[in-house]
């Protein structure tokens, strides 16, 4: 996910919260039907199984293996239901045209940065004609960009940023940890190997806080630091993204809510900006190059720098 407006941290706040209370009826069917349940607190369930990892939980995590079909069937789900929404919010859903030709041609010019790029060989693309600045991404390789980043980003160099911060969340299997966190808890107290993508959605609580709750800060940093660090590689300028989020921060400025500290999702715009400055440094120290394309022309003809220099 990439950046969200006041109201819609609001209104995911309150979903998160229903999300939650629906959750913890997660652990009554797996608890009756398997070994007896470590926690008497499903609070303490929730915040072991589905709350926030430790390091050394999230290395524990990054060793369990979600298949690439089953990866599929959870994001075609995600996605299919996402979509479903923006529609009854009355927000249409393009797969063709001029901005969906660009995406992927933009998208054709990251992906191969991915170390994981032959997993995610098709990356399927949907525009929302909104004027929200967010792009997301979803696991399987589906992307859905809304109209608004386009404008806001003003260069293509800002949206090749923005495009390898959402391959990067997929690059990590960032969205996959839940589903690797319900594996992980089948395979320790069934000792069988049941998890399916079935399984996972049976909670629609489940469906809910994986993909309407935001990333955890350290992924968005992540995710950050390949999209600047892909774009310098492709010989565009990452400061352009760090403009982004400094627009962001003015645009943003006085209007943001006292969000408690777990829906920071992104880190905050200032912070952004700072650290994207700081990967821009190092990576001119380590590989110099005098010349960076910015392609503002080419962001507003739709026409990629690959195709025309302008
Ligand atoms: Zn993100």
């Amino acid at each position: 996910m990439f950046a969200l407006l006041e109201r819609e941290c609001r209104r995911r706040l309150a979903v998160c919260c229903v999300c939650s209370l629906v959750l913890l009826g997660l652990a009554a069917p797996l608890n009756a039907q398997q070994q007896p349940f470590p926690f008497s607190n499903p609070q303490k369930m929730f915040d072991q199984f589905f709350g926030a990892a430790p390091a050394e939980d999230r290395a524990e995590l990054d060793k369990i293996e979600i298949p690439v079909r089953d990866e599929s069937q959870i994001g075609e789900r995600a996605s299919r239901e996402y979509l479903a929404e923006l529609r009854r919010q009355g927000i249409k859903v393009s797969t063709r045209g001029d901005d969906y030709e660009y995406l992927q041609a933009l998208i054709a010019l990251v992906r191969p940065k991915m170390e994981n790029a032959a997993r995610y060989r098709t990356i399927r693309v949907h525009i929302a004609e909104s004027d929200e600045t967010d792009a997301r991404s979803f696991p399987g390789g589906t992307l859905i960009f809304y109209r608004g980043m386009l404008k806001f980003a003003e260069n293509e160099a800002a949206l090749v940023g923005v495009v390898g911060h959402e391959l990067s969340h997929l690059d990590h299997g960032h969205q996959l940890y839940d589903a690797k966190r319900m594996k992980l808890m089948q395979n320790t107290f069934s000792g069988t190997n049941g998890f399916s993508p079935d399984q996972f959605f049976r909670n629609g609580g489940m469906l809910m806080r994986s993909f309407s709750k935001p990333f955890r800060p350290e992924d968005e940093s992540q995710a950050d630091d390949d999209g600047a660090t892909w774009a310098y590689e492709l010989g565009y300028d990452p400061r352009e993204m760090a403009k982004l989020f400094l627009r962001m921060h003015e645009r943003d400025r006085g209007v943001r809510p006292g969000l408690p500290s777990f829906m920071q999702t992104h880190p905050y715009h200032l912070d952004r900006f700072k650290a994207i400055s700081d990967r821009y440094d190092k990576l001119q120290a380590a590989m110099p190059k005098d010349k960076l394309y910015l392609g503002c022309e080419n962001l507003t003809r739709r026409i990629p720098w690959s195709v025309k220099e302008f």
